[in-house]
């Protein structure tokens, strides 16, 4: 069976090397020095200064609302995952949508102008499947409009233009390390902050507000990373750039055969950033052609997934109808292809000739 992706599990004596260290020091959570670590060797490796690891990235979320005093509503994007929208309305924020940009899948920032009501304290873009927004442009409007920018980044993990990481936009961004993700620490995630009394509000408020002995500063939650997540993030942190070399084979290959056919687009991505090639998206022309190639594959026990499906504007618990027909008309159109380091580059020779048979 081919799914979507699939975990990647170092080898087992890399992990066990980080293993014994806690084993060796008892030291199971709590600011531990594998967390430590693991901070340090991300903040340098993405390029960034006040990055903070927490349980896992829908938390990552809602510290960044939280410590950036959001209120009232937040234009967002409708095509995400559905932690995007409901991490908003977990901190009682009403999420405003705005449509995206049908080459680029990310948020509009035309759209998302039009979209702000007198209530609005923020827009929250995603860099959906790696591919950075528009950051200039929202830096502007925010600028502008006196509002924050948080960016879900959870697809975003070292996205660059140069030197440059695209985790240094907007007032905070975060990143999901969910087993399915190209880096990983089984649950986790962090938030990157770029003011630095942001940060460390941030660390006071994933651990109950305790600011030391007997003292509590402020009103805070438990989001805290444990050392055994560290220990996983290191040691597959430690195998990343070849994986990530594999992982851009396979994309290159896809995009080869797909790019330029007649009736499948791709993402238009680029041009500022590179991407990080952890999703393949194809659309289709409609829904039903959608449909056949998925029961084709799924046939051939290969599982691609609608992501992203449905279009959060038209969730359950979003009370107020708001229409985005780009993103509806998207979301039932597209299948991410399987795509990870470990894909057997015969399987996708199959995958590819399957999907092209058929259009
Ligand atoms: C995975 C993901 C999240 C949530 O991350 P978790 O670590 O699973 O909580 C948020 N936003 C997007 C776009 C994601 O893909």
């Amino acid at each position: 069976m081919i799914n979507v992706t699939k975990s990647y599990l170092p080898p087992r004596e890399n992990l066990d090397r980080y293993i014994d260290r806690i084993y060796a020091s008892g030291w199971m959570t709590n600011n531990g020095a594998l967390v430590n670590e693991l901070e340090n060797r991300l903040k340098s490796m993405l390029g960034v200064d006040f990055l903070l690891p927490v349980a896992n990235g829908t938390l990552a979320l809602q510290v960044a609302f939280r410590v950036l005093g959001l209120k009232g509503s937040v234009v967002t994007t409708p095509f995400s995952f559905v932690a995007t929208t409901s991490s908003l309305v977990w901190e009682h924020l009403q999420p405003i949508f705005a449509d995206i940009d049908p080459e680029t899948f990310n948020l509009d920032p035309a759209a998302a102008l039009k979209a702000i009501r007198p209530d609005t304290s923020a827009f929250l873009p995603v860099h959906v499947f790696g591919n950075a927004c528009e950051v200039a442009a929202f830096a502007d409007l925010a600028e502008e409009r006196g509002l924050r920018v948080v960016y879900d980044a959870a697809h975003a993990f070292g996205v660059f233009a140069g030197e440059e990481s695209v985790l240094n936009y907007g007032d905070a961004s975060i990143l999901s390390f969910h087993a399915t993700k190209i880096f990983h620490t089984i649950e986790g995630g962090a938030v990157i902050f770029r003011k630095e009394e942001d940060y460390h509000k941030a660390r006071l408020m994933i651990n109950f507000g305790i600011s030391g002995y007997d003292r509590v500063d402020q009103l805070g939650i438990n989001c805290k990373m444990n050392e055994f997540q560290a220990a996983m993030g290191l040691a597959v942190l430690d195998e990343f750039e070849s994986l990530h070399q594999l992982r851009r084979l396979l994309w290159e290959r896809y995009r080869l055969a797909f790019n330029g056919l007649q009736n499948i687009r791709l993402q238009k991505t680029g041009p500022l950033f590179e991407n990080n090639f952890s999703y393949f998206p194809v659309v289709f022309e409609s829904e039903e052609k959608m449909m056949e190639i998925r029961n084709r594959l799924n046939a051939a026990d290969i599982f691609p997934r609608r992501y992203f499906y449905p279009s959060l504007n038209n969730l359950c618990y979003i009370g107020e109808s708001q229409s985005c027909p780009v993103s509806e008309s998207l979301a039932s159109r597209i299948l991410c292809l399987p795509l990870y380091a470990e894909l057997d580059p015969a399987d996708q020779q199959r995958i590819i000739h399957t999907i092209t048979e058929l259009l």
